[in-house]
């Protein structure tokens, strides 16, 4: 499968936030976010084709138990189920980060969904007119109910980042036609790759997670590391 990278870093994100990783990230992506912060696994996807064995002999030469299958989009790849179980093989957990548009019936320990909100529409670029497919594309409800209900899924988080508080109308809507999702499994995130802007966004989406229920989620390796690849 085509992989941009893999390092050990510490997990910025989510529920596992904190927790020494390694990050196996695959190159490619059905969408294309104004805001991505992996341009190089979505909008200019690098990366050399690499075995499943040798992603797993990597994996264990970085001794670390926590893997996260992230992107680009991982559910775009074939190979996907292959690698899972080989790592398992090996006693790891295993996250998988993924906008949930597109569906595998995957195992996992922990699966980190992330619906793109209107505010990721990348507007008219020099890279073509991806404006109208990513809308068509960003959100799949039947592929969100897969996830919502997947039986070889352990965990769940719903991640969505948010620019501006009228992002709250869209997310809202969007639990509402998932049914039944947990508030304490729904982390807003401010969106930003600089801390001026996380910590500015922080502030109003901290008192909206306090009074509506939801976590609040950081995004701890920009703050220890900067927005920098590998990391
Ligand atoms: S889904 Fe993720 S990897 Fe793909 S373009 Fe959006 S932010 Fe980038």
């Amino acid at each position: 499968m085509k992989i941009a990278e893999v390092f050990a870093s510490i997990q910025g994100e989510g529920k596992l936030t904190g927790v020494p990783s390694v990050f196996i990230r695959t190159s490619g992506c059905n969408l294309r976010c104004g805001w991505c912060d992996t341009p190089y696994a979505s909008w200019r996807p690098e990366g050399t084709d690499t075995a499943v064995n040798e992603l797993i002999d990597r994996v264990k030469q970085l001794s670390l138990r926590h893997v996260v299958l992230t992107g680009g989009e991982p559910l775009i790849q074939q190979e996907l189920s292959q690698l899972i179980t080989g790592l398992k093989q090996i006693g790891c957990h295993i996250t998988i980060e993924t906008a949930g548009t597109i569906w595998q019936d995957v195992a996992a320990d922990l699966a980190s969904i992330s619906p793109k909100l209107a505010n990721s529409s990348p507007g008219v670029s020099a890279e073509g007119n991806w404006a109208a497919l990513h809308d068509e594309r960003r959100i799949n409800i039947p592929v969100l109910q897969r996830f919502a209900g997947a039986p070889r899924i352990a965990d769940r988080q719903w991640k969505f980042v948010v620019t501006n508080p009228s992002d709250m109308v869209e997310i809202e809507s969007l639990m509402a036609s998932l049914g039944n999702i947990r508030r304490d499994d729904v982390i807003l995130m401010p969106e930003g790759i600089d801390d001026k802007t996380l910590h500015e966004r922080a502030v109003w989406l901290a008192d909206i997670c306090r009074d509506k229920g939801y976590r609040f989620g950081s995004r701890l390796h920009i703050w220890l590391y900067g927005n920098r690849r590998g990391t």
